[in-house]
């Protein structure tokens, strides 16, 4: 499931930024996008250029990054133990964390189980620290 949602939220991203959609199928295959909008329900189509494949992404709301300060608040609920939901759509967060003991690095990344927006904090755990104070 997270694997599904952190796939889709990297080709939305490749859509609405402009960069080459690497087809998830086949390997240096590109896929082409295009936005529609419908009266229910905005979507985002890819097909690949190779297989001729089609992936639609829902897109209401659309896709966007966290701002940081959003991404904080996230933070200070994981601490507080409080739910973390969208600020886009209000739908639940797939939360990623990964922490290096050596490096005293520590790495999140959310993102939104509907609409694909997503946000990153990479730090030291020490700021870590700071932020949920
Ligand atoms: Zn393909
Ligand atoms: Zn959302």
């Amino acid at each position: 499931m997270a694997n599904d949602v952190q796939q889709l939220r990297d080709l939305a991203r490749a859509f609405w930024t402009g960069q080459p959609i690497p087809c998830p199928k086949h390997h240096g295959a590109t896929m082409t996008g295009n936005f529609v909008q419908t009266t229910f329900a905005d979507h985002i189509v890819l097909t690949c250029q190779r297989g001729r494949e089609t992936i639609i992404i829902p897109q209401r709301p659309r896709q966007m990054e966290f701002h940081r300060q959003q991404v904080e608040g996230f933070l200070e609920n994981i601490e507080r133990g409080d739910a973390n939901l969208c600020y886009r759509c209000q739908s639940e967060l797939v939360i990623e964390s990964s922490a290096n003991p050596d490096t005293g690095l520590a790495e999140y990344s959310f993102t939104c189980v509907r609409c694909l927006s997503y946000g990153t904090w990479n730090g030291q755990t020490a700021e870590l620290a700071g932020v949920n104070t």
